[in-house]
């Protein structure tokens, strides 16, 4: 090893080819700025956002590869030579024999909702996923949290807080019977357990019971590179296997895929739903028609697939995968060296702080995290988004709100975008706003929607 690599573990393997230049605002226009938006970063204007760490969908940095990608793009309707090229990358990288471009992960997560989810079905997973969840509710299922349950406690420091708890499935087989479960939904890289991954050992472990009990695994793909770099640093006989090795085993212990290109891939929109068996295959071409587009491009353009393409390998490239999860370990443990309460471990796409420990004087049901959130977009026009009880939502039963045991604000790294001078103002903007988080007021709702609030719902400050 060189000294450099020493050094800097995590350095970017690329350097910056153009860029676009930020807008600079003051304290009053942020003021003014975020009570238009009703306390929500989700409906502020990029515009008035410096550094935008709201999500890490869709807003990576294409590579000079993918932007020549665009260019080879095969406009036909039927039968693009960008779809072949897509079909056959991953089936080359994740394995699976079939796939159904869609316009992003929700138009593959209906699709698959709808081929596999009956009324009365159980779905269970390694926690709920926002669209995830209301697609499979929209088809009749009801979702069941199968994660294990240091997953859902932010101080836990265990490896692999994605992994799934064979005892609770075993419970849900003899409270509802196997026949009323389609299939388990496992995502790697947990985004609501704040970026943890699964394990090797877990996921086979799944796969002998699912076998056992004849149900399907579907694997929520989204962050799949990442999850495979967890495994390499943390799970014994991984250390030597490249991370492309460990995305195809993964991949392979599993029927069936949902994809978010717009994660892991970096493209800024696209997915796809992928699947080994024909009989799905067709029922999904059968669906994706009615909901998407032609078989042979689903929601996208010839030229978004082919750039996906690109992405898929530049993803799995052991030297892309240090530096991304390497500079989020850099802003989680700068923060956590100065006595911030974050998700621990840190996860793979971002940094979790925990609402619910820095603002102890706000009740849950004040949406601690959501206030927490528009507090430090005020302090220097940093933007992240709360997951909390605002994204959590209602109970379709009873009406009521779910209370998350998680109250979280989420920093959220786009790929291959900002600096580490920029990870720097952030680290010193949270900590100003923490120094003086007495002053933060809890929320109310003023508008709640009825579907996924957290996008579109609007808040004003409670006085007492
Ligand atoms: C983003 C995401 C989805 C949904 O994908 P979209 O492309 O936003 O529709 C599903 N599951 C997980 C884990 C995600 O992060």
């Amino acid at each position: 090893m060189t000294q450099h690599e020493a050094k800097q573990v995590w350095a970017e393997p690329y350097k910056i080819k153009m860029v676009e230049l930020l807008k600079m605002t003051t304290r009053d226009e942020r003021e003014q700025a975020i009570r238009q938006a009703g306390y929500n970063t989700f409906l502020l204007k990029s515009q008035d956002v410096y550094i935008d760490l709201l999500t890490d969908s869709g807003v990576g940095a294409m590579s000079d590869r993918q932007w020549a990608g665009l260019m080879m793009g095969d406009e036909s309707y039927a039968g693009s030579s960008n779809f072949y090229h897509l079909r056959d990358t991953v089936e080359k990288y994740y394995s699976y024999k079939y796939t159904v471009p869609t316009h992003q992960g929700r138009g593959a997560e209906n699709i698959l909702s709808q081929i596999l989810v009956k009324p009365g079905d159980f779905v269970p997973g390694n926690m709920y996923f926002t669209t995830t969840r209301l697609h499979q509710e929209l088809a009749g299922g009801t979702f069941v949290d199968i994660i294990i349950d240091e997953a859902h406690d932010p101080a836990s420091t265990h490896p692999f807080k994605g992994n799934v708890d064979l005892d609770k499935l075993d419970e849900l087989v003899k409270r509802v019977g196997s026949e009323k479960i389609p299939y388990i939904c496992v995502a790697t890289c947990v985004n609501m357990a704040g970026g943890q991954p699964i394990s090797m050992a877990n996921m086979k472990a799944l796969r002998k019971w699912c076998d056992q009990h004849a149900i399907l695994i579907i694997h929520d793909m989204t962050r799949v590179a990442e999850n495979a770099y967890f495994i390499q640093q943390r799970e014994q006989g991984y250390g030597d296997m490249p991370i492309a090795d460990i995305v195809y085993e993964l991949c392979s212990l599993t029927d069936g895929a949902t994809m978010s290109s717009k994660k892991d891939a970096m493209v800024n929109i696209g997915g796809f739903l992928a699947m080994n068996d024909k009989k799905f295959y067709e029922d999904a071409c059968n669906l994706v028609v009615v909901y998407e587009g032609l078989h042979t491009y689903g929601g996208m353009a010839g030229r978004d697939m082919e750039a996906l393409s690109i992405g898929i390998a530049e993803s799995v490239c052991d030297n892309h995968i240090k530096a991304r999860v390497g500079q989020v370990e850099y802003l989680g443990n700068a923060l956590k060296d100065r006595g911030v309460s974050i998700v621990q471990p840190i996860g793979g796409h971002a940094v979790f702080l925990d609402a619910k420990a820095i603002l102890p004087h706000i009740r849950q049901d004040q949406f601690p995290a959501q206030a927490l959130a528009a507090a430090l977009y005020v302090d220097a026009g940093v933007r992240v988004m709360e997951r909390g009880a605002v994204s959590a939502g209602r109970n379709k039963q009873t009406g009521k709100n779910y209370r998350p045991k998680l109250e979280l604000v989420r920093l959220t790294l786009p790929r291959r975008v900002y600096t580490q001078a920029h990870m720097d103002v952030v680290v010193e903007s949270v900590c100003r706003v923490i120094a003086n988080a007495d002053s933060i007021k809890g929320l109310r709702f003023t508008y709640e929607p009825e579907y996924l609030r957290f996008f579109r719902g609007r808040f004003e400050q409670v006085d007492d």
